[in-house]
């Protein structure tokens, strides 16, 4: 059975799935570790918006997983604009009639010495990560709270909780995210919303392949030696960890059998930086 008719025919038997009957909004879902959780939460039978800056891409991801636009709708969305979030929001929210889980996922990097980093790229780095992060909660906890229930997910990474050189303003933003996620733990307790971290080591997406020429640049050594002995150096066997091993941990935070986690922070790393 090939991708749509599998999820079409689960969404329209009501099988068994860990997202029946959800809605989830992703942002940064047109690519790499959203968009695998867009397909992974569909799989579950959760109704998914993939919303990015990319709008032709949030498009074509959607309709990747559903043509008819039942179980998938994409919208173009900047996330570190207010009104393109509150709209964007809202036309989620009428799709599908309400809203149970939103991954604030979307990020950039932009790596060079702190030393010479301009400040408008701190600054455009900060507000799609931080400003991106508080712009979808509160458009999702406005519904949330009156649904009283909600799963909110940010993307974190495993430089949420370490440093590393050339990454100032993504070290920074990364440890908001879990100053944001204890806030809404304890402020959505009441309203039955919980608020999780997942933080990634390195995934092989266009974001991280991007990286691998410029940090060799910055650093003077090869490409190769990037991989080994920067972006896997701390890994107890030396692999990359995938979008699939971050999906799964998406769906365990998104679904009801995690009901006792909140305002934690969980990371998937292949043994990097042991909490
Ligand atoms: P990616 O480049 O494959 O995907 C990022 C998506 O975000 C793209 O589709 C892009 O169009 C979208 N986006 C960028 N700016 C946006 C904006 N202002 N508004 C809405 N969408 C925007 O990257 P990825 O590796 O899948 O990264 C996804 C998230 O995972 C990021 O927050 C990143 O920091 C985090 N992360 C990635 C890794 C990794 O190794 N790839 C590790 C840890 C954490």
């Amino acid at each position: 059975m090939n991708l749509q008719n599998e999820i079409l025919s689960k969404h329209a038997d009501g099988a068994a799935g860990r997202l029946l009957n959800k809605v989830a909004v992703i942002t940064g879902a047109a690519s790499g570790i959203g968009k695998e959780i867009a397909l992974s939460f569909a799989r579950e039978g959760a109704k998914v918006v993939i919303a990015d800056l990319d709008q032709h891409a949030a498009r074509k991801a959607a309709s990747e997983i559903d043509p008819r636009g039942e179980c998938a709708l994409g919208v173009g969305m900047d996330v570190s604009n207010e009104e393109q979030v509150e709209s964007g929001m809202a036309q989620a929210i009428e799709t599908f009639g309400r809203l149970d889980i939103l991954v604030s996922n979307a990020g950039i990097q932009i790596v060079a010495p702190l030393v010479d980093f301009d400040f408008d790229k701190w600054k455009k780095m900060l507000s799609i990560h931080l400003d991106g992060a508080f712009l979808t909660t509160r458009a999702a906890l406005r519904q949330m709270y009156r649904q009283n229930s909600g799963s909110i997910i940010y993307m974190g990474s495993v430089h949420s909780k370490e440093a590393s050189p050339l990454k100032a303003p993504y070290v920074t933003a990364k440890h908001g995210l879990i100053g944001l996620a204890k806030v809404v733990a304890k402020e959505g307790a009441a309203h039955g919303v919980r608020a999780n971290v997942i933080c990634p080591g390195f995934v092989r997406t266009p974001l991280v392949d991007k990286q691998i020429p410029e940090q060799a640049r910055e650093l003077g050594i090869s490409e190769a030696d990037v991989i080994k002995a920067v972006m896997l150096k701390e890994t107890v066997d030396g692999e990359f960890t995938t979008v699939q091993d971050v999906a799964e941990a998406a769906l365990f935070l998104a679904a009801f059998p995690s009901n006792a986690l909140t305002g934690q922070s969980m990371v998937v790393s292949h043994g990097w930086f042991m909490q």
